[in-house]
């Protein structure tokens, strides 16, 4: 469903990505991890265009993402042609950014009816569903405010999913919680991903990765180092770096 090849980002003059190769069926879960500033962030955000890239290219679903080739020149999508294709992914953030103003379910039907122009009643009925699924049915009236970092989570992640996206990239979604409220989050996001999601996620919890993922991919200074399955990848790393890296991440 994703295919990624030859992936360059950079910058100003600082290369982030330095040629990403990376395959994704439908219904995988793929977990990239590494430590800080290898460029995890980066390459989930140019996924969903958040940031654009240099070279190399990322198809989704059939559909080459943010650029096409025109008689051998390559060139950007339109912004209304890109606004479309990020419809097509799911992203949760470190920061939940909900609108403070509204109450949960508001948020989540506000995109069903602005972005997919669905009539009211139809989104009530599916943000009540999603909501009902990640365990804030009864929460549904609160404004964000009333709610702890974990529900909130669990609304922004209730929002991303309503929209049917092909695939949901997940980013760092509990670094921001207290201890206490990770777990609940962290369920969310597993039986979501039981339930045969195509997620990619960036995560440092390495006990998750290993639990949830059908790919462990372990990126150093923008290149993948190492990549496998969670038992390859946690039971039987190859490189000194991902050793290393493991090692001080327990
Ligand atoms: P972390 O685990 O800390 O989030 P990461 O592996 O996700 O790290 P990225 O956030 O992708 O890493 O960052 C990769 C590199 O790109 C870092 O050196 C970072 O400083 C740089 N970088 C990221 N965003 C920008 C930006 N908007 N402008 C300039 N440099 C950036």
């Amino acid at each position: 469903i994703l295919t990624i090849s030859g992936l360059h980002k950079s910058f100003g003059k600082v290369e982030v990505l330095k040629g990403i190769d990376l395959t994704m069926q439908q219904g995988d879960v793929v977990s990239l991890i590494g430590s800080s500033g290898s460029g995890k962030t980066t390459l989930l955000r140019c996924v969903n265009l958040l940031e654009d890239f240099e070279q190399g290219s990322i198809e989704l679903a059939g559909q080459s993402i943010g650029y096409k080739q025109d008689g051998g020149q390559r060139r950007r999508l339109s912004e209304r042609e890109i606004a479309r294709q990020r419809a097509m992914t799911g992203m949760a953030f470190q920061q939940f950014n909900l609108f403070p103003h509204m109450t949960a379910i508001r948020n989540v039907m506000l995109g069903l009816i602005k972005t997919k122009k669905m009539p009211k009643d139809e989104a009530r009925a599916i943000a009540e569903k999603w909501l009902e699924r990640v365990g804030m049915g009864q929460r549904r009236d609160h404004y964000p405010g009333q709610l702890s970092g974990g529900q909130q989570q669990r609304v922004a992640i209730a929002r991303a999913i309503a929209m049917n996206p092909q695939i949901m990239l997940f980013d760092e979604v509990t670094s921001a919680l207290d201890p206490e409220l990770v777990a609940e989050v962290l369920a969310v996001v597993r039986d979501l991903a039981n339930e045969g999601m195509t997620m990619l996620l960036v995560t440092h919890e390495m006990r998750f990765a290993r639990d949830v993922s059908s790919k462990v991919v372990f990126m150093h200074q923008g290149r993948i180092h190492e990549e496998g399955t969670p038992e390859q990848i946690f039971g039987a790393p190859k490189t000194e770096r991902l050793q290393g890296f493991l090692a001080n991440s327990e």
